[in-house]
């Protein structure tokens, strides 16, 4: 199981989105933190990683798979609150492996590094999913910081990585918005 979590950080952030939306401090997360923004799933739905070790100043949301694999959960703090998205997760198992950009970081994998991670969303249009290919792992903090190299991105970007963290958080966030769980 993988998880990560927000940074402990100091950063306002304009985000293209119908409304601006600010990043705010993030203390590091409890369990009932977490607990509180999944009420609806037991304990064992959640498997909530061990949040001993994890190292908050470097990540820009919390992301865990569940053991099953088909199973993940985001969180990340927006305008001093905590937003939550539990997501389906499918593997590209395919028979030819593709290169895939991840949707929130931009790392380029040349094989099975991505997964399809959705929710279906309620709208005057009906229920439908919504979804992004991202780091299979949901380690895109670490990505972009290069913390994490195997396999290394297929196409290095120059951009600093204060514009990687703007991007990967602005990411974040229009899924947030197109889940409607920002509102
Ligand atoms: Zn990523």
């Amino acid at each position: 199981m993988f998880c990560a979590l927000p940074a402990r950080r100091l950063i306002t952030t304009c985000v293209c989105l119908k409304t601006a939306h600010k990043l705010g401090i993030v203390e590091a997360l409890n369990i009932n933190d977490i607990k509180g923004l999944f009420r609806q799933s037991s304990s064992a739905e959640l498997a909530l990683p061990d949040l001993a070790p994890i190292d908050w100043g470097i990540l820009d949301y919390l992301g865990w798979i569940h053991p099953s694999g088909s199973t993940a959960f985001v969180v990340m703090p927006v305008e001093d609150e905590l937003r939550s998205l539990r997501l389906r997760r499918v593997l590209n198992a395919g028979a030819r492996p593709r290169t895939r950009m991840c949707s929130w970081c931009h790392h380029v994998y040349r094989s099975r590094g991505t997964a399809l991670f959705s929710v279906y969303v309620s709208g005057s249009d009906g229920r439908r999913s919504i979804g992004n290919h991202i780091c299979r792992n949901l380690d895109c903090s670490l990505r972009i910081r290069n913390l994490a190299s195997d396999p290394p991105t297929y196409l290095p970007e120059t951009l600093h990585i204060e514009s990687k963290i703007r991007r990967l958080e602005n990411s974040v966030l229009t899924f947030m918005s197109r889940a409607n769980v920002l509102a």
